[in-house]
């Protein structure tokens, strides 16, 4: 059994952090309250449904809520990217194998043909799809393919029949398609997010590495220190997720997506192969999407998810993420609650080498590599690190060093949300001194205090010191709760 799991006073710690989706569910403040209370790390707000209204107001109720349970949690605004979408219909259409569905870029007229025509929000769409290309309608329920087009209209054949509402999604696998990383209304959003505090903002459908320089630098036009996390959702970010990784703060594996836009077969080879890439650039990375979809309705995870959610945790992933479950589902807590169930019960057994993908360049970043092998050396023990930009931290998370807490402490409110993210990183804001021992002797006194650690444990320590007036880095052993320690 995991150590941190033999002392009951102690508290409890985990390596996997949790993210949930709120919505109509949970969006009150005493379901807030009780979604922090319960171990979700980062809320997330998916503005595929927000308006700039709601994000101000949901912002300022999810800090108070956090306040009200003296439990910190990050916001991750994710901004919905640009969408293909049909238009309006007044009655759902029927749709049957062999029948013509046209999509209009402007006016048309309804003609009595037997044709079925409907409205496309983009008009680029004709220029974009090549004729045999595949056109996948309301999350890739209905099935079809190009047959001619023109400047006004792409002529589809229905090869799945279905039933088709109003304004559904359209995903165009292997398109390239040529829309704006950052639409008006994500800008929008952003502002409001911003001015309210978010933490981190998740790109949708990121297809190159450009996609997340023009969402930086719209941030830092408004002077946002705000986390960039690079949705990866179609073929395109696919190909390109080494130049997207290296640019961006961290990735989502949004499956919901990915599993339209690539042969569904092969989502597990491209789980795997983004969490590796991440892992070896460092970077955290969230899986995303369907982890416990029955638990909308039901109160208990089919067997089948508890699989999907310990593969997670057995890739070490940094995050992973309820959706529909914590937004609209009827067990919003009850699925919080398996994911720490399931994470409690899983990461004791996962027993890995330290990442030694990660490329490690600076003397510095090499002490830490360090720090974690004499900790794990060391046995019940944590790596205490000092850091105002998070860097050193998300550094440390991404050693993945089984059974060593990373204990963080920050004077930036933002960093302190930030190390909400990576892997076994605890976060703590306090004060810095400007003598470097006094900040240390707190550090110690709040994980004593706080029960993290017990009296006469041995940490590992990484700080700066004074020799002969110049600062140089260090990495000292600290036995904690003992006089003259
Ligand atoms: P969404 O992204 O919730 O914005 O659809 C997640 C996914 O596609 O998996």
């Amino acid at each position: 059994m995991a150590w941190y799991l033999m002392d009951e006073t102690q508290r409890p710690y985990r390596h996997t952090k949790i993210v949930a989706t709120i919505g109509p569910a949970t969006e009150s403040l005493e379901k807030l309250e009780a979604l922090i209370a319960a171990g979700v790390d980062i809320i997330r707000l998916n503005m595929a449904h927000g308006s700039v209204e709601w994000v101000s107001e949901i912002i300022a109720r999810i800090r108070q809520a956090s306040a009200n349970v003296d439990r910190h949690v990050a916001v991750m605004m994710d901004v919905k990217g640009p969408e293909v979408r049909t238009g309006p219909v007044d009655t759902p259409m029927q749709l049957a194998k062999g029948d013509r569905l046209e999509l209009h870029t402007g006016d048309f007229e309804a003609l009595n043909d037997g044709v079925h025509r409907v409205s496309v929000n983009y008009p680029d769409l004709p220029g974009d799809v090549d004729v045999g290309a595949m056109v996948l309608i309301d999350s890739g329920l209905l099935r079809t393919r190009v047959l001619e087009k023109n400047s006004a209209r792409v002529v589809l054949e229905v090869l799945t029949p279905g039933v088709m509402g109003s304004r559904r999604h359209i995903n165009l696998p292997g398109t390239q398609v040529n829309l704006p990383a950052l639409t008006d209304k994500d800008k929008n959003d952003l502002c409001a997010g911003i001015a309210a505090g978010l933490d981190f903002v998740a790109l949708s459908f990121v297809r190159q590495a450009e996609d997340i320089r023009t969402l930086r630098s719209y941030l830092d036009e408004q002077g946002c220190q705000a986390r960039i996390i690079a949705k990866i959702e179609d073929q395109a970010g696919v190909r390109n997720m080494d130049e997207i990784i290296h640019e961006t703060d961290g990735v989502m594996v949004a499956r919901g997506d990915l599993g339209i836009e690539i042969e569904y077969h092969k989502l597990p080879l491209v789980q795997t192969q983004l969490v590796r890439a991440c892992q070896s650039e460092g970077k955290p990375v969230i899986i995303a999407t369907h982890l416990l979809e029955s638990m909308i309705q039901s109160p208990i995870p089919t067997r089948a998810e508890i699989s999907d959610v310990s593969n997670a945790i057995r890739e070490q992933a940094d995050a992973i993420m309820l959706s529909g479950e914590t937004t609209t589902g009827a067990y919003p807590l009850e699925s919080v609650e398996v994911l720490k169930n399931i994470v409690t019960s899983i990461e004791p057994s996962v027993e890995r080498p330290i990442n030694d993908r990660i490329q490690l360049h600076e003397p510095k970043s090499k002490m830490l590599r360090s720090s974690v092998v004499l900790a794990k050396e060391l046995g019940q023990s944590g790596v205490v690190v000092f850091t105002r930009s998070g860097f050193l931290a998300y550094v440390l998370g991404a050693m993945r060093a089984h059974e060593v807490p990373i204990y963080a402490f920050t004077d930036v409110q933002s960093t302190f949300h930030q190390l909400m993210l990576p892997w076994g990183v605890e976060p703590f804001l306090i004060e810095f001194s400007d003598d470097p021992e006094e900040t240390i002797q707190d550090a110690l006194n709040v994980l004593l205090k706080k029960n993290w650690c017990k009296p006469g444990s041995w940490l590992v320590v990484i700080t700066n010191a004074l020799a002969d007036d110049k600062i140089i880095d260090t990495l000292q052993l600290r036995q904690i709760g003992v006089e003259d320690a």
